[in-house]
């Protein structure tokens, strides 16, 4: 389950200012520096490429001033950050630091490769820091309705990310649809209004689109057995039928993981630049072409992880 409370992030809002909200990934390239594995952190790796690549986040820590009420944490990513900045690959020491300020964390407390999406929660988490988190926040409004008497009630949910099973080959919007077709319920409860026990239906609405959608695409069974089924990712997104806005997304950021399960294996990611991606591989940074990447997310297998920024 990776949709959080609404008590679980932030630490009051950050106010978008013109030039974050107007600011395109694909505006400018990344800055071409690597980050050194130490021993199973290519999941860390991967996700910190993406934070620093996504524009809310890389102007918002341009203008962060140290204070005393940083966590460790916040200024170990701020360290690692600022040598990415200056052109230096980071300190292996700052890395070493990071992982074990991580590791306070009892998921995080082991040498084992984890999953990069639970690192995404609970890094947010434990830095507690809004300017971090606000860019992903986004709200569903589930409706509920009794299929006896027609009662109705709502409920809300915040999430950071949209977790999407895939149980066969298809384009991404159609899995993006299917997640918020209106599904059937099977109640064992009666009904407030009518006292019957009869079968619900639940629509899902996205009621407040994120600035950066994140959707993490679920490769894995209860086993954690790994899936092939290719995915056509589609780079342009618009979100229609289930959010009032029908907001515009383009994909910026892709995490791929090969590997068996989720807990082995090795995670990329892929940033998009001005007229190419950059493959960001631990320590190794390469040029792929926009017709490489483009084939590619046609039939994407490894593909875990998506971003996309709103236009
Ligand atoms: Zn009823």
């Amino acid at each position: 389950m990776y949709r959080t409370s609404n008590q679980a992030y932030g630490s009051g809002v950050v106010t978008r200012n013109k030039e974050q909200m107007n600011q395109k990934p694909q505006d400018v390239d990344p800055i071409r520096i690597g980050i050194e594995n130490i021993g199973n952190t290519c999941y860390i790796n991967s996700m910190l490429q993406c934070l620093f690549n996504t524009p809310a986040i890389s102007t918002a820590m341009k203008s962060y001033r140290d204070n005393k009420n940083s966590s460790e944490l916040f200024k170990q990513f701020y360290k690692i950050w600022f040598s990415i900045q200056a052109e230096i690959e980071p300190e292996h020491n700052d890395i070493i630091q990071f992982k074990k300020l991580m590791n306070q964390h009892r998921e995080f407390d082991n040498f084992n490769q984890q999953d990069c999406i639970e690192f995404f929660h609970v890094f947010l988490d434990i830095v507690n820091t809004a300017f971090l988190t606000q860019p992903f926040f986004g709200q569903l409004t589930y409706q509920i309705n009794c299929q006896s008497c027609n009662n109705s009630s709502k409920q809300t949910e915040q999430f950071i990310n949209l977790s999407i099973y895939i149980q066969q080959a298809c384009k991404l919007s159609q899995l993006i649809y299917d997640y918020f077709k209106p599904e059937q319920l099977a109640s064992q409860e009666k009904c407030r209004k009518c006292q019957k026990t009869s079968p619900l239906t639940r629509r899902t609405n996205l009621s407040a689109s994120p600035m950066v959608l994140v959707i993490q695409l679920k490769r894995y069974d209860q086993r954690q057995a790994r899936s092939n089924y290719a995915i056509e990712i589609e780079q342009s997104l618009v979100l229609k039928g289930f959010c009032d806005q029908s907001p515009q997304y383009k994909l910026y950021a892709v995490i791929n993981h090969q590997g068996y399960t989720i807990y082995s294996g090795h995670y990329t990611c892929l940033i998009k630049g001005k007229n190419c991606w950059y493959n960001f591989n631990d320590q190794r940074v390469s040029e792929y072409s926009n017709k490489v990447v483009d084939e590619e997310l046609q039939k994407s297998q490894n593909s875990y992880v998506l971003f996309y920024q709103r236009q």
